[in-house]
């Protein structure tokens, strides 16, 4: 297919796409918002969506923890861009022929008739806010990581979440090699660090120029073959060919092992920067897999281009009740309860992070040509993963003291003795709800603290309070403005 009739095809997409969204604004403007009356309303958790509940909060503040330390070793700064952006940002940055912004994008016309919608990645918004605030001014290349939530409008199944969260590194402003291996050794040491052994998988889809030649082999390829194609895979030849080697159908994926490989087809510049990340790489002693088929679900990647997977050998049993993948229908009525856990089989590997250079999108975004490249890691896959490998987490720092109380009096002293305590620096903890003496200690024991204060009437009216051992039982005495130097003493 000539160059032209591709371009033709790509804009072909794009009409359509503004006459769908024109007809949505129409739509929009005269519907009346759903009013329920009378009729009972439960409240519900949006299909694909999740609550994380205190329960996981240790997995989250790990994953979180560990990522801000990685990116602050690899000097990597923090930002926050907005979870809603105009539309337009992903369709050129991500591209109009990626599946995220083709079928998955949560797009809505707001009450000011904007075309905006939440945000389906990261590194558009990093690169928008970057030529935004003049950030090519500070010393490049610039290092920035972020994480948050990300909506894709994707079917709900174990592993796949319309909310999902995810945490990425951008380094904007180098089109060295270097920064590619780096990027790719940042990856395994975050999965290491998190207890993971990770595999990753790495390919170079050359630019614009070689993957021209390559894009024309790869239809050859595939046009002789068009009928054994799913019907999405028959479109995705007109549009883009790369993209079929996403395709999950068995059938396309069964074509795409035999496919022409892309390396064969880089120009000189593109293979000499390949063959310098693997020099990289080797020299670091970092290990890799060589893929050709990699190449990255979004438009805008170029040249490096890599996968990160964990594989899960001989946890099988384990996680059978995880993995069934829940039907639409049943989903529909549990529509609360989407499994996070992605299926994989036996030695199979689960995607959790995907990266790579992306030269060209500064540049789309109206910047100056500027080279870049980072990776995003799947949050929510990450703490199942966790889970699923039973990995020990390191344990939090408990309440080191316990207030318990007696009465009235006594508690409304409690309550003015934990505040000095917490000012003073000590980890203390309380169940003021709470009358009697027993159901309060119960709590200090669930919550592991050594030291427990009581107070009760006769110790208000004397002005002191009583300090238990909580593990051999023994209790003193002491004058309640004495506490904090005693309990430094029990502390120590
Ligand atoms: P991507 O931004 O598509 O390159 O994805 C990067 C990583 O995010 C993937 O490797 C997955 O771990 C994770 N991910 C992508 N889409 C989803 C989803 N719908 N639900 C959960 N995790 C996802």
């Amino acid at each position: 297919m000539s160059p032209k009739k591709k371009k033709r095809s790509i804009r072909q997409l794009a009409d359509k796409k503004k006459k769908e969204m024109t007809k949505k604004k129409k739509s929009v403007s005269v519907r009346e918002p759903r009013i329920i009356k009378n009729e009972k309303y439960i409240p519900h958790l949006l299909r694909g969506m999740r609550d994380i509940l205190p329960v996981d909060r240790i997995y989250w503040d790990f994953v979180n923890n560990r990522a801000k330390a990685i990116a602050a070793v690899y000097g990597f700064e923090r930002i926050e861009t907005p979870t809603i952006e105009d539309y337009n940002l992903f369709e050129r940055g991500t591209g109009m022929t990626s599946e995220v912004v083709e079928k998955q994008m949560y797009d809505f016309i707001d009450k000011g008739g904007g075309h905006i919608c939440c945000r389906p990645e990261g590194t558009p918004s990093v690169v928008r806010a970057y030529i935004e605030h003049g950030m090519f001014n500070l010393p490049q290349p610039l290092k920035l990581y972020y994480y948050g939530s990300m909506f894709r409008h994707e079917k709900p199944q174990a592993g796949r979440l319309r909310q999902l969260h995810q945490f990425g590194v951008e380094v904007i402003g180098s089109e060295k090699p270097i920064i590619d291996a780096q990027v790719i050794m940042l990856s395994r040491a975050f999965c290491e660090s998190l207890g993971l052994n990770p595999i990753i998988e790495v390919n170079s889809i050359g630019c614009s120029v070689c993957r021209k030649v390559y894009r024309r082999k790869l239809t050859d390829y595939f046009k002789f073959r068009r009928k054994q194609l799913c019907s999405d895979c028959q479109r995705r030849l007109e549009i883009n060919p790369l993209r079929i080697l996403d395709c999950k159908e068995k059938e396309c994926q069964e074509l795409s092992k035999k496919i022409p490989q892309i390396i064969d087809y880089l120009c000189v510049d593109c293979h000499n920067h390949f063959t310098r990340v693997l020099e990289y790489l080797d020299e670091a002693g970092a290990s890799y897999e060589l893929n050709y088929r990699v190449v990255r679900g979004l438009d805008y990647y170029t040249r490096t281009v890599f996968e990160v997977f964990v594989s899960r050998p001989q946890i099988e049993s384990q996680l059978q009740p995880l993995l069934s993948v829940i039907e639409e229908k049943e989903q529909e009525k549990i529509e609360s309860k989407t499994a996070i856990a992605a299926p994989i089989q036996d030695g199979q590997r689960l995607a959790i992070g995907g990266g790579g250079r992306y030269d060209n999108l500064v540049e789309i975004l109206g910047g100056k040509p500027t080279p870049a490249c980072g990776v995003a890691f799947g949050l929510d896959r990450i703490v199942e993963e966790l889970k699923i490998q039973n990995i020990k987490l390191p344990k939090a720092r408990g309440p080191q003291v316990f207030i318990a109380q007696l009465g009235d009096m006594a508690r409304q002293k409690a309550l003015k003795i934990f505040e000095v305590l917490r000012k003073d620096g000590f980890r203390i903890a309380e169940n003021f709800s709470k009358d009697s003496l027993r159901a309060q200690l119960e709590t200090a024991h669930r919550l592991g603290t050594k030291l427990c204060l009581i107070i009760g009437h006769q110790e208000v009216l004397n002005n002191t309070i009583i300090i238990r051992d909580m593990l051999s039982g023994s209790q003193e005495i002491v004058d309640q403005d004495k506490i904090a130097k005693e309990l430094h003493k029990k502390i120590k």
